[in-house]
């Protein structure tokens, strides 16, 4: 097959998503709804092992970080304090012809993309969603779906500063979800109106901002390379000026190399005083530090890692997509970290010959006990060895007829297909130290 063929395409990356039940279209049988999408059994793995380990990086592997979980509906206040009511928003053009949509920044103004009609004037469009809180649909019980989950961060700064004792310089850390009624979505799982981030608020004196900003930039692409995805693939743009917000002291995206071009998966902001300011203001209550050191109370600055669960999601599956000939048969595997890999072991009998069953069900409940396994026991053992490598799957555990005499299994391990025998007995210690448990 032309090696052009074997490249790794947003579709092929789709089609495999659907067909082995990593991601579906929401409502699907309903006909979908726009930019909404659930993770099937599979998806629903790798977005955990994803988190876990985004939170065992950052918060269980440091002392001077602690978590967060807030409530997705917040007062409306922090949304005006935060700026987000007043210019949270995005130019929106609407093609004269067809009706269709656009952000204004997306496209060549000079027609439609669609249609080649004309376009209106770009209008502001806020991109939060509202609701109401209580049985009365009135302006005063509006309340909104978060569009980011950072403002908790800052809003409890205070409960968590007091409660905690942590000195400066210490981050907090959220994962969760939150909404935009984006004007243009697309693109699979890329840009959606509902989706997940983690998000870490790191508080540090004012003065030593630039020296922790440069550090969580470093930090955060070899997050990436740590998660298994290759240098090569990523990069850091730096904002240019006119891309900064107002009160943004440096902003750096760490970009991936999608099959759609590269494009952002997380942005770490210097955000100097800002959003405490602002909170401050706001609320009446102030939120500051006081450094015993220095003797003296002040209002910290911050630096903000702001990562998608999603976006990082398809950037591990486009990275780990790979097609190879083996045996004259095309190969697909995933080659995900084997930490994050959805299922990590398979247990395979040779076949469904009733004298294999017994062993075979006592490794699995035996196994099952330390990972997330799966059992199968239809087709031929190629094809299933084929079914376990197209999900990422780092092993398989064969059971034979040899082994009811002696007592051993074979692992195969997905990269290399290399296969070895191993005592029961002696299995699940293998199998950890393999994932270097
Ligand atoms: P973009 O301009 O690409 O939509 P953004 O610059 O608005 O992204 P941020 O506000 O910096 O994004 O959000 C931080 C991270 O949250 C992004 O890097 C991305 O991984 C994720 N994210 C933001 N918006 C979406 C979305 N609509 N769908 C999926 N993930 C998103």
């Amino acid at each position: 097959m032309p090696e052009d063929n074997m490249k790794v395409t947003m579709e092929k990356i789709v089609s495999l998503c659907k067909r082995r039940g990593f991601i579906f279209q929401s409502s699907e049988i309903y006909g979908g709804l726009g930019s909404c999408w659930d993770y099937g059994p599979l998806g629903v793995e790798l977005k955990k092992n994803i988190k876990d380990f985004w939170w065992k990086k950052v918060v269980q592997e440091r002392d001077d970080m602690v978590g967060l979980d807030a409530s997705i509906m917040m007062h409306p206040q922090v949304w005006v304090a935060s700026g987000h009511v007043a210019g949270f928003s995005d130019p929106l053009v609407e093609c004269k012809d067809c009706k269709h949509r656009f952000r204004s920044t997306d496209i060549d103004l000079s027609a439609c993309p669609d249609c080649g009609g004309a376009l209106s004037e770009p209008r502001m469009f806020n991109l939060m969603f509202k609701t109401f809180m209580g049985p009365v649909e009135d302006a005063s019980n509006v309340v909104y779906l978060r569009p980011e989950t950072a403002q908790a961060q800052f809003v409890n700064f205070d409960n968590v500063q007091s409660t905690t004792r942590k000195k400066l310089p210490f981050g907090i850390a959220q994962v969760g979800k939150s909404f935009r009624n984006e004007i243009t979505t697309g693109n699979f799982i890329f840009r959606t109106r509902e989706f997940e981030q983690m998000e870490i608020e790191y508080f540090v004196k004012p003065g030593t901002d630039g020296e922790w900003f440069g550090y969580w930039v470093n930090e955060r692409l070899n997050y990436y390379v740590g998660l298994g995805i290759k240098k090569d693939n990523l990069r850091l743009r730096q904002h240019d000026q006119e891309e900064l917000a107002h009160y943004a002291r440096g902003c750096f995206d760490v970009d991936y190399n999608f099959p759609i071009g590269w494009s952002e998966i997380e942005g770490i902001a210097n955000r100097g005083d800002f959003d405490l300011t602002q909170h401050s203001k706001f609320s009446g209550k102030t939120l500051d530090y006081f450094d015993e050191e220095k003797n003296e109370r002040y209002i910290p600055y911050v630096i903000e890692p702001s990562s998608g669960v999603d976006r990082t999601l398809l950037a591990v599956l486009c990275d780990a997509y790979d097609e190879e000939m083996a045996d004259k048969e095309l190969r697909v595997v995933l080659r995900i970290n084997p930490q994050i890999a959805p299922v990590k072991v398979a247990i395979l009998p040779l076949s469904r010959n009733a004298k294999l069953l017994p062993m075979s069900k006592g490794v699995s409940a035996l196994l099952r006990q330390h990972f997330m396994t799966q059992y199968d026991d239809a087709q031929s053992i190629g094809r299933r060895y084929r079914r376990q490598d197209e999900i990422g799957t780092p092993y398989c555990v064969t059971i034979d007829f040899q082994s009811l005499d002696d007592n051993q299994v074979t692992i195969r391990e997905r990269d290399s297909m290399q296969q070895s025998r191993v005592p029961v007995a002696e299995l699940v210690e293998t199998l950890k130290d393999k994932f270097g448990l």
